[in-house]
């Protein structure tokens, strides 16, 4: 059975944690292929408004060239709004309906799983895989998820903390890959 990572976030922009966070997944999940899909608008996020798509995409782009299992899925940043990762996971069960499907997620979402729209099918359609921040202890999934725990490289990079260096012309060298600092740095990105 084909297995496939579904990696949903912002990625504003996207750095080594979530690259590591992809590394682990292929490697602990055995995975074929992973989709990195950016959010249009995050409902977690509500007040944030993200950088621009083909900002954010251009960034993902270049942090992933070369990786042929990875690949950019742009039906969230398509279809605007407010993007739920139900809507999402429908249209892969139907795309990949024999698939083993893992979604990664790192721990600080895990309380908050219960209130992801339509829970109860999203647990049905996926299963959640928490790959740990460093610190974060191992904790159970909350009803109706089923999901495992995976050890990862636990990096604390945020995107949060990418924007701030950027911001504070701070260096964000070896915090997210070289061609990714470079267009941040030459396209005044984050300041
Ligand atoms: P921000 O700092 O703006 O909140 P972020 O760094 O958490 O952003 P997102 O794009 O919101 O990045 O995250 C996408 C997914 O990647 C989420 O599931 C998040 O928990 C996970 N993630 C982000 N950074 C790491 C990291 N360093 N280690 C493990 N998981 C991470």
């Amino acid at each position: 059975m084909e297995r496939i990572g579904l990696f949903g976030g912002s990625f504003d922009p996207v750095h080594l944690g979530h690259l590591l966070v992809a590394q682990a997944a292929r490697e602990e999940l055995d995975l074929a292929r992973l989709f990195f899909i950016p959010a249009a608008q995050s409902p977690f996020k509500p007040d944030a408004q993200p950088s621009p798509a083909p900002e954010r995409l251009r960034l993902l782009r270049l942090a992933l060239a070369g990786q042929t299992w990875c690949e950019i899925d742009e039906q969230e940043i398509r279809r605007g709004g407010v993007s739920y990762t139900i809507d999402t996971m429908r249209d892969y069960a139907r795309r990949f309906p024999d698939a083993q499907r893992f979604y990664l997620v790192g721990a600080d979402h895990l309380p908050q799983l219960p209130q992801w729209r339509a829970a109860e099918e999203l647990a049905r359609l996926v299963e959640f895989v928490v790959i740990p921040r460093p610190g974060q202890a191992e904790a159970p999934f909350p009803a109706p998820f089923r999901g495992q725990w995976r050890k990862g490289f636990p990096l604390g990079v945020s995107s949060s903390l990418i924007r701030a260096r950027a911001k504070a012309g701070l260096p964000l060298d070896h915090l997210l890959p070289g061609p990714v600092a470079e267009a941040i740095r030459n396209n005044g990105l984050y300041l």
